[in-house]
């Protein structure tokens, strides 16, 4: 040491650390999208100078830097007269502040048959939290979830995390990414607690139709909660319009959560929401509410500005936002529909109704050099500088997730080069 003050720390033997990793942290590696993205961007050097090639991200979920995508200004008044108004800088009671829950409810029963009540909401610090939440209160040793393959994967990283184990049923490409209901009845157990449903689908762009939805009663028969993941809803730019599971939670109980990161377009914003939808009172009688109500004392709460700006910004964004976001998306997922049809390795089962993907399967026999997904994406990053998602962090090997949510002419440079890229790697035609 320079200044001789470490002198003693470094000669003295020093007791071995007590500490030891948590392996149950450092298996998760594999199980979420960010760290499967940040392996795919691994390799990828970007292009600099003039004339230099801009990184494609078809990757994430976040189209917030587009302009394209901007949010309503009214939500950016919502916040900034809550952080004006002086009347925020507190910590806010774990379930969330009293207006903020009482808008929400409102606004999530405008298309249900019953009424929610501010009591059935629990804010929460993003839709990731509700999860993180849902899966902590349903962890018992032996438990089980019944997750959807292809799907979104942080659900089962928390799962295992709390020591759960994860079960899979299938979603159909070719009916639309519907559940495989008898897929479903085979895998569920008697240790089996709830069941996982994203509509509008991340990562499939499926839209599910009121009368598949109505299946709900399986749930009921199987005796299994169901959690809805609406953090898309009204994203919906096809024929199908956003049908609520929470419509039939008189069926089978329903846990919705959402926020306002996709249909705002604020995901940095941290506002998510776990609703209980159930006249029945189920939730009560089995103790999850009191449950949710216990890990909520001693987690930490969302922002207190941004609930407290929750009134305004529903009540004041106005539907040419919503109507403005839905026409990008529309274009985007026509532009991506036409331009996928062009590529010859690439199949696309249905084409995407809501949220901001599609799933798209490679055909790898048709591609010389090219080992599985994986190897798939990151060589496009590295070549093209076109950034995938690979199907293994869906769940769904030697598939790919692309994201439509980016600006138009953005996306059609992105899919143009992940043509050249197909081409320059397809096996030659067999001459006959
Ligand atoms: C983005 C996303 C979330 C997380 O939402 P945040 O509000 O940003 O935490 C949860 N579920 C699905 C399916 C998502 O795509």
């Amino acid at each position: 040491m320079e200044n001789g003050a470490g002198n003693g720390a470094a000669t003295a033997t020093v007791a071995a650390w007590n500490f030891a990793p948590n392996d149950a942290l450092l298996s998760l590696t594999g199980l979420s999208v960010r760290g499967v993205l940040g392996r795919v961007k691994a390799g990828m050097v970007e292009d600099a100078g003039a004339g230099a090639r801009p990184v494609v991200p078809l990757g994430h979920g976040d189209p917030s830097a587009f302009p394209c995508f901007r949010t309503a200004p009214e939500a950016v008044d919502a916040v900034a007269g809550a952080l004006r108004s002086g009347e925020h800088n507190s910590y806010a009671s774990c379930v969330g502040l009293e207006p903020a829950r009482r808008s929400i409810s409102q606004y999530l029963s405008r298309d249900l048959p019953y009424e929610l009540s501010a009591d059935d909401v629990y804010l929460t610090s993003g839709c990731a939290q509700a999860i993180e939440i849902i899966s902590s209160v349903l962890a018992r040793p032996g438990a089980n979830i019944l997750f959807p393959r292809p799907g979104y994967l942080f659900y089962e990283a928390r799962a295992a995390f709390n020591g759960m184990e994860a079960q899979y049923f299938d979603l159909v490409p070719d009916r639309g990414w519907e559940v495989d209901i008898d897929n479903l009845r085979a895998v569920a157990d008697k240790n089996t607690v709830a069941m996982v449903i994203v509509n509008p689908g991340n990562p499939c762009g499926n839209v599910y139709t009121y009368e598949h939805l109505a299946k709900a009663e399986t749930a009921r028969e199987l005796g299994i909660f169901v959690i809805a993941d609406e953090v898309y809803a009204h994203l919906t730019f096809g024929e199908r319009k956003f049908v609520p599971m929470g419509v039939f939670g008189s069926v089978a109980p329903v846990l919705t959560l959402g926020s306002i990161s996709k249909r705002w377009v604020v995901p940095g914003w941290r506002l998510g929401w776990i609703v209980t939808n159930d006249p029945n009172g189920v939730f009560q009688k089995t103790k999850v509410v009191e449950s949710i109500k216990s890990y909520l004392d001693i987690s930490s709460d969302p922002v207190t500005f941004v609930q407290g700006a929750i009134p305004q910004l529903i009540g004041n964004t106005k539907e040419e936002f919503f109507n403005k976001t839905i026409e990008v998306l529309r274009q985007t997922a026509d532009i991506c529909w036409e331009k996928l049809k062009g590529i010859s390795c690439i199949t696309c089962p249905s084409k995407p109704e809501g949220s901001m993907f599609v799933m798209v399967k490679l055909d790898l026999s048709c591609l010389q050099d090219i080992k599985d997904d994986m190897d798939f994406c990151c060589r496009l990053a590295k070549e093209e500088l076109v950034v995938v998602l690979p199907g293994c962090a869906v769940g769904y090997k030697n598939w790919l997730r692309i994201t439509f949510a980016i600006a138009p002419y953005s996306l059609e440079d992105g899919l143009d080069r992940l043509k050249s890229f197909c081409l320059r790697h397809s096996k030659p035609k067999e001459v006959i």
